[in-house]
């Protein structure tokens, strides 16, 4: 059997869908299961709809996602071009061989008589005019310079059909396609023609891409059949929706790789997420790294209904991959996020990260979670009531002066020591842990909610801190207390 080749053909739009993430990553996972080979073509054929820079955010999307492409515009060897506006002679000579074989003709129809043109049900469809054209006429108006298109030639009668890996039997009437242009009048291939010519010519085995060009793949099988040349194999995917009615777009601010790093996925969280979405594993793990995912990935497991973009849950398996950090690796992407908060530079950040990765879903979240550790203020006493654990603002006084002596008297100064300490007075005292645990998180902390328990944050703090902290709340639930009596 033939070498497997499969190929990511984006269009630079400027930023990269979700859903053409997800295709690309279908195509790389296909080929890298059968021992492929995986190309990357850009598809810039629409020069008007070119954007600056929009081919770097491609190549960053990739790299970033652990995509690697065998072939490619920045791949030396293989069969390019592989950037489709390099390629505009092959097209047109391809083109013309069509002309030759009666599977395409020249069309020289001025847009005010397309504008006349009316179709069944008001849909507009070429009346294919030119193909009555002699030869002479032809080239008559070529000589004369005329501007000219180049469309398909479909039949006007049978049926055109393939088979879909995943749709399965698709069957197209003739009559209901129309002569699309394949080479417009600037000499550029559309997308109609320039998709078949590349992946014959890049001997690509296998088409892998969006649902949408399904009912337009029987045309182009026409053309590969009037080349004479083998069709691939196909294998359309459903759409990505944000709902039922509504598809994951740029509109609603949901699509794009790029905006989910921003707000704090990590890169390999949002590819595991993606690849689940339309193509299930046949065990129940939900976590599957790049490799998992080349081993396991088939088209088998691809449905053809469309699935729903579930946002957190892709934030949960962010927060799994989070959970499977060390510290280290964990600082490295938490830092940027450490650096725009209020505890820039205070505290041992590897520590810091400790306390954050049990509790970070999404890495955005951490400024949030931290910033109370750079701010000490005064508090209100009622703070320390609480009834359910029977803990009042005299009892957590007393427990804290007891705390003090123990804190100060500490040398090994980590979680676990700490921890240790504090039980075993809790049980000199003969109270619950808790009643001695949360005093202690509030006096060192100051604040009604945190992260982390009060010997984790002791410990990030340092002694001397938690020292001085604690001291600082004595003296205030001190002075609660002596203005009552
Ligand atoms: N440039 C096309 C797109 O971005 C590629 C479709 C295909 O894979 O053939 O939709």
């Amino acid at each position: 059997m033939d070498e497997v080749r499969t190929r990511f053909a984006p269009s630079p739009t400027g930023f990269m869908h979700i859903g053409n993430l997800r295709t690309c990553l279908y195509a790389y996972l296909y080929a890298k299961k059968a021992g492929g080979k995986f190309i990357l073509r850009i598809e810039d054929t629409d020069q008007g709809r070119l954007v600056e820079g929009a081919v770097d955010v491609i190549y960053r999307t990739l790299e970033k996602a652990g995509i690697e492409h065998d072939e490619g515009p920045d791949k030396d060897g293989g069969v390019g071009p592989y950037v489709q506006s390099e390629r505009k002679n092959i097209y047109l000579e391809y083109a013309k061989q069509l002309i030759d074989i009666g599977g395409a003709y020249y069309c020289f129809c001025t847009k005010d008589r397309l504008d006349t043109l009316t179709g069944d049900g008001g849909i507009k469809k070429y009346d294919k005019h030119c193909l009555k054209l002699s030869k002479e006429e032809i080239d008559a108006k070529l000589q004369a310079g005329e501007p000219y298109v180049i469309r398909q030639n479909i039949p006007t009668e049978g049926v055109s059909e393939y088979d879909d890996l995943v749709y399965g039997h698709i069957a197209v009437p003739n009559a209901d396609m129309e002569d699309n242009i394949l080479i417009k009048s600037d000499g550029m291939p559309t997308y109609n023609f320039a998709n078949v010519v590349d992946d014959h010519l890049m001997n690509i085995t296998h088409v892998i891409r969006g649902m949408e060009y399904l009912s337009s793949t029987p045309k182009y099988n026409l053309m590969y059949d009037a080349f004479g040349w083998q069709r691939p194999t196909y294998i359309h995917l459903p759409p990505i929706m944000k709902d039922a009615q509504r598809k994951l777009s740029k509109r609603y601010g949901d699509a794009n790789f790029e905006d989910f790093l921003a707000k704090g996925y990590l890169p390999e969280a949002i590819v595991n997420y993606i690849a689940l979405l339309g193509w299930s594993p046949k065990g129940n793990e939900e976590k599957l790294s790049m490799a998992q995912l080349k081993e396991q990935f088939g088209v088998d497991g691809l449905s053809k209904s469309p699935s729903i973009f579930d946002e957190p849950k892709m934030r949960w398996l962010n927060g799994e991959y989070i959970k499977a950090m060390t510290p280290e690796e964990f600082t490295a992407v938490a830092l940027p996020y450490y650096e725009i908060s209020d505890i820039k530079g205070m505290f041992d950040y590897d520590k810091l990260s400790k306390l954050l990765i049990p509790r970070t879903e999404i890495l955005s979240e951490i400024p949030d979670k931290i910033n109370f550790l750079a701010h000490f203020d005064r508090f209100d006493v009622s703070m320390f009531e609480h009834k359910k654990m029977k803990i009042t603002v005299p009892l957590a006084l007393e427990i804290l002066q007891d705390v003090l002596p123990i804190f100060e008297a500490q040398s090994d100064w980590t979680d676990e020591a700490l921890k240790n300490a504090l039980s075993a007075y809790a049980e000199t005292r003969s109270v619950k842990s808790g009643q001695v645990f949360l005093p202690v998180r509030l006096a060192i902390t100051a604040a009604a909610v945190t992260p982390g328990g009060a010997t984790e944050i002791a410990e990030l703090l340092g002694k001397e801190e938690s020292i001085r902290r604690l001291k600082l709340s004595l003296d205030w639930l001190t002075d609660s207390q002596s203005k009552q009596l």
